[in-house]
């Protein structure tokens, strides 16, 4: 029987052990945490949590709005953590994933320091136990990029959340992308006063140009500062009251203090302590395990996938790589990792939402002829009845196939209304198709719809009744 050693109890990891024993692999996960990685105890399980609640202090100040009489809402930090335990361990509880493992027989080796390869086929950890296998699936994940720079030991990360005692009157957030935007906005409603600094000329480099453009407009009106273009960081310095960031921009020095500065300016291979070097796994160039496209590294026996190889570093894309390389590992390469971008929804929870599915319309426009079809939330009625009026959702089409190439969303349910579009562009749907199905109503993702009758129009396709949709 083949025996395989995990290294990582995350998405990936678990998936990974789950496959190889299903396979009939006598199978060993092991991790330096806690069952579920930071999926489940350090990234969207208890983030979502703490958005969640910036939410509801937001819908409670909405209250008299509509003839509910309250008090202005005051926020108990340390309850909220105590809850955040509460909801990680209710989803763990509650997770299949820990009940198929231990019925397939996996030995789980939780908190059992940092492993690290002794040689290509053994792998020890920290505690000191020491495991040999036939193949090795690597699922360490990643971890905050850190710059060589003076002071950066006083900066956090969106993980020191959960070492707080109190909301941090003021913040520093440098790095506006998904971690950094989401953390920016959750402090921002809990009463923080967040100045969001990002190196580039806009937040949100990976979204829509339209976007972007919105979230830094709805994070400035909601109190944020937004600094795009903010130059070069030298250096981190404590003050009195926290810490202080010094930086330069065409020759002059600038710098900006706050209680806690949060970094997040991206997201590496945790590589560090496997002592890959034992093994000879090799990483590319941008310093993520090397694999070939059966998630196989430069070592035959030897197997990686999640965040530490640095493809979508998403969940769906870890349990999705966690199967491919256990399914490789124990069956020989079969099976292609294949991630289908332009079928991969994407967003975060912050306030706004924002997500999107498939091309910008900057990428589209490059390949394609295409019509764009922009729907403001402010002229549908769901919105209106939620007084949540702030956004758009904008379709990009083909113009010769009428296929629906993108979607973009900022917005209240930005997320789950582009879960629906994504449907649509992996079903290879035609806008005017998309256009004719008669979605619930009202409803937030009723706007994909009239998004969609909009783009027809302007094809000029015929959409039946839904024609007469204001549009
Ligand atoms: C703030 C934040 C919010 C996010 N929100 C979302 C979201 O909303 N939706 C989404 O899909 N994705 C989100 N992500 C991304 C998502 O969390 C990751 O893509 C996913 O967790 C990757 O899974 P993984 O199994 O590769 O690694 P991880 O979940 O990181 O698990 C890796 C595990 O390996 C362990 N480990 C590391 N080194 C060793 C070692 N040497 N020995 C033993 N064990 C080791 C770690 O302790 C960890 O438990 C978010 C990420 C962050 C940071």
């Amino acid at each position: 029987m083949t025996q395989i050693t995990v290294i990582g109890a995350g998405p990936a990891g678990v998936l990974a052990a789950l496959r190889a024993a299903d396979l009939g692999a006598q199978t060993t996960l092991v991790t330096n945490g806690a069952f579920g990685g930071m999926a489940a105890n350090d990234g969207p399980v208890p983030v979502r949590t703490l958005a969640h609640v910036g939410r509801l202090m937001r819908e409670a100040r909405q209250l008299g709005q509509y003839g509910v009489k309250v008090g202005e809402p005051v926020l108990d930090y340390a309850r909220l953590l105590a809850r955040v335990r509460e909801v990680v361990n209710e989803v763990d509880t509650h997770s299949s994933l820990r009940q198929q493992i231990d019925a397939l027989g996996v030995i789980v080796h939780e908190q059992a320091g940092a492993a690290r390869f002794l040689d290509p086929h053994t792998v020890e950890t920290k505690g000191g136990l020491r495991l040999q296998a036939d193949k090795i699936i690597i699922c360490t994940g990643g971890v905050n990029r850190r710059l060589p720079i003076g002071g950066f030991e006083l900066t956090s990360t969106h993980s020191d959340a959960w070492r707080l005692t109190s909301v941090p009157p003021s913040m520093l957030v440098i790095g506006a992308g998904a971690t950094g935007v989401q953390v920016a906005s959750i402090f921002n409603a809990f009463g923080s006063r967040v100045q969001l600094f990002e190196a580039g000329p806009r937040i949100l480099a990976t979204e829509d140009e339209s976007v972007s453009a919105a979230a830094a407009v709805a994070f400035r009106e909601s109190g944020m500062m937004v600094r795009e273009n903010f130059g070069t960081i030298e250096s981190f310095e404590k003050t009195a009251t926290g810490v202080r960031m010094n930086f330069s921009k065409d020759g002059q020095r600038f710098s900006a203090e706050a209680a806690l500065a949060v970094v997040a300016i991206g997201w590496m291979a945790d590589t560090t302590g496997l002592n890959l070097a034992a093994a000879g796994v090799e990483l590319n160039e941008r310093k993520f395990v090397k694999v070939d496209e059966y998630l196989q590294t430069s070592v035959p026996h030897i197997f990686a996938a999640g965040d530490i190889i640095g493809r979508m570093m998403l969940v769906p894309q870890a349990i999705q790589g966690g199967f491919v390389a256990a399914t490789n590992a124990v069956q020989g390469r079969k099976l292609p990792l294949l991630l289908e971008e332009e079928v991969t929804p994407m967003g975060s929870f912050t306030e706004p939402e924002y997500a999107q599915v498939g091309l910008t319309e900057a990428k589209a426009r490059k390949t394609n002829d295409i019509v764009t079809a922009i729907l403001n939330f402010g002229s549908t009625p769901r919105t209106i009845i939620d007084g949540r009026k702030f956004g758009f959702c904008k379709l990009i089409v083909d113009r010769k196939t009428a296929k629906i190439l993108g979607c973009h969303v900022i917005g209240e349910r930005a997320v789950d209304i582009v879960e629906v579009a994504a449907i649509a562009v992996a079903a290879g749907m035609r806008v005017d198709e998309l256009a004719r199905i008669p979605l619930s109503y009202p409803t937030y993702a009723g706007i994909l719809v009239r998004a969609a009758v909009k783009a027809a129009r302007e094809l000029g396709l015929q959409v039946g009744w839904q024609s007469h949709q204001a549009a």
